[in-house]
């Protein structure tokens, strides 16, 4: 894997308990996924650095500063990841990391303002810091092998209902690929026009692709394209597999389905401004399903780092 999952998985699982608790068991365990057993300076890489003690107690400085003995830097494990420009305790982003990877459609902000008594704003702060770092890399390489394709509409509650013509349906579309016992790709996308949905699949899926779509119109003409072939379910006469084959785009849906209810049940609606954030969160759970909570949120903590903010995220 990657470099740095430094604990072994069930070390994690055993570890996270008292990090969401104990500030300092939070530190310590964020500079181990960090630097496993080689602290280094943030600035040079130097890795002749030491932990700085409080002269009276001999215990680690308040801060829990680090200190490199050739740039003469001073820094803590916060520099440089999602988590550096917050004054939230790191027992607090654990708790975070944790619960946001271990279940299947996430956690919601409120349900963390709650259990770790932040305000709402500091647990919003920190679960959208969180999404953004499960946000999916943008080059990740193409889908392979048997694809199925779907779209849909998501939300649809109006803010505010009766007096905002404009705004009475807010249902966004959302195109999806899924890889059969592999990863989807998912996008917000502005129409359900042919040309909309083609183009999302010409870029997610590879040309050598079979696809596998239902029979709505915007979808046909598209089997040359593919060497595999494109196959379709009749949903409007309520086909849904084709017996006898594994003709259907039943993964797809199920996972429609997953961030639908997910949506309304955990989130309570979510705006079209903000909904990618939530499908970076859904996605990223979706994609990483095999593996055990401890390597999901080492994961998560690992793209943290990289993922340092400047929190400016892609237009949606
Ligand atoms: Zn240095």
């Amino acid at each position: 894997m990657e470099k740095g999952h430094n604990l072994s998985k069930s070390d994690i699982v055993e570890h996270i308990p008292l990090a969401c608790s104990d500030e300092l068991a939070a530190v310590e365990f964020l500079e181990k996924q960090r630097w496993g057993s080689t602290p280094c300076c943030v600035r040079c890489g130097s890795v002749d650095v030491y932990q700085m003690k409080d002269s009276k107690t001999g215990q680690r400085s308040s801060r829990y500063l680090w200190r490199c003995r050739d740039c003469k830097e001073q820094y803590t494990v916060r520099i440089g990841t999602v988590y550096e420009e917050s004054r939230i305790e790191l027992r607090h982003w654990c708790y975070a990391f944790w619960r946001a990877c271990t279940s299947k459609k996430g956690v919601a902000a409120l349900e963390i303002k709650r259990h770790c008594q932040i305000s709402y704003k500091s647990a919003l702060f920190l679960m959208n810091r969180i999404r953004f770092a499960m946000a999916q890399d943008q080059n990740s390489p193409q889908l392979k092998g048997t694809i199925e394709a779907d779209e849909m509409y998501v939300g649809g509650k109006p803010r505010y209902p009766g007096n905002r013509p404009g705004r009475a349906t807010e249902k966004v579309a959302v195109f999806c690929a899924v890889e059969r016992g592999g990863q989807l790709r998912r996008r917000i996308i502005a129409d359900v026009k042919a040309s909309t949905l083609k183009a999302a699949l010409r870029e997610e899926v590879d040309r050598q692709a079979r696809l596998i779509t239902d029979d709505y119109s915007a979808y046909r003409g598209l089997a040359p394209e593919f060497e595999g072939g494109h196959e379709t379910v009749c949903h409007t006469t309520k086909e849904y597999v084709r017996f006898g084959t594994d003709i259907h785009t039943n993964t797809v849906e199920s996972t429609h389905a997953l961030v639908k209810r997910g949506i309304v049940g955990i989130y309570h609606n979510v705006s079209r401004e903000y909904l990618h954030r939530y499908l970076w969160q859904f996605d990223f759970l979706w994609n990483n399903r095999q593996l055990n909570d401890g390597e999901r949120t080492a994961m998560v903590i690992q793209a943290a780092e990289g993922k340092r903010l400047i929190y400016r995220e892609p237009a949606a």
